[in-house]
């Protein structure tokens, strides 16, 4: 089974609209019609509409960087999974450790969203992944199933098939320290042994397993080269078109 490497670009809170539309333009004439990888843009929701517009007619597809589970109502800020598709956005990063840390959503929480996604038809970008302490305290794939089970439950075959999984060790992201291809390798695998086990082989072998944290053009191709690496969620490389380009052929000459 050869899965579509898929590369995503977590713009997080950088770039106002005008910016982000400047960065998509430059992206579809850079990648916008690369069909050996999947590229999915995700920028802040200022500029979800102003780049669904610059990505019209190119590969290219639209991810948001977190939404809401219920679907209109009383919640000051934040944005539905209805209104995200209503501007033709396909994925929603969901449980990113900012999120989880900053903001403290549990795994209840995004669960919840997990299966809003779904019901309206967006693909999940589900992130998972463990803290320095946690690593340190030997806790890595405990912390990983936790997370991943949790975010799915409830979660169906037939949906899971499109859903996308990140494992981002927290200690990688935005800190240049990369996980070893082994370390990130053993996590995607274990990852996989658990959608084998919840949904069977078949399922599995069809979700894409992206790696987060620090990933750059230097590193990508060995990380891009194990098994069970589909891919990468990408923070920092992905504010700029020649960094993320770069990604998305090392992906490509992966593929
Ligand atoms: C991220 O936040 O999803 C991420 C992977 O960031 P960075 O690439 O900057 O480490």
């Amino acid at each position: 089974m050869i899965r579509k490497k898929l590369i995503a670009g977590n713009w997080k809170m950088n770039k106002t609209s005008a910016d982000a539309v400047s960065l998509a333009h430059e992206l579809v004439t850079a990648v916008g019609s690369q069909p050996d990888v999947e590229v999915v843009i995700c920028p802040p929701f200022t500029a979800l509409e102003g780049v669904a517009k610059a990505i019209d007619g190119s590969l290219i597809k639209l991810g948001a960087q977190n939404m809401h589970f219920e679907a209109s109502g009383a919640f000051t800020g934040e944005v539905s999974a209805p209104m995200l598709r209503a501007i033709f956005a396909t994925h929603v990063i969901l449980g990113h450790s900012e999120r989880r840390t900053l903001f403290g959503e549990t795994d209840e929480f995004v669960n919840k969203k997990v299966l809003a996604a779904f019901k309206n038809q967006l693909k999940p970008i589900l992130c998972v992944g463990e803290s320095l302490a946690e690593r340190e305290a030997g806790a890595t794939l405990k912390v990983v199933q936790t997370q991943t089970e949790r975010g799915l439950e409830g979660v169906s075959k037939e949906q899971a098939v499109t859903l996308v999984v990140a494992y981002e060790p927290v200690w990688a992201i935005g800190t240049g320290k990369v996980a070893t291809t082994e370390q990130a390798q053993e996590v995607h695998a274990f990852i996989r042994g658990l959608l084998t086990k919840h949904y069977g082989e078949a399922v599995a072998q069809k979700v894409r397993i992206l790696y987060g944290g620090s990933m750059k053009p230097a590193n990508a191709p060995e990380l891009l080269a194990q098994k069970d690496i589909d891919g990468g969620l990408i923070g920092g490389a992905s504010l700029e078109a020649r960094s993320f380009t770069e990604l998305v052929k090392a992906a490509a000459g992966a593929a």
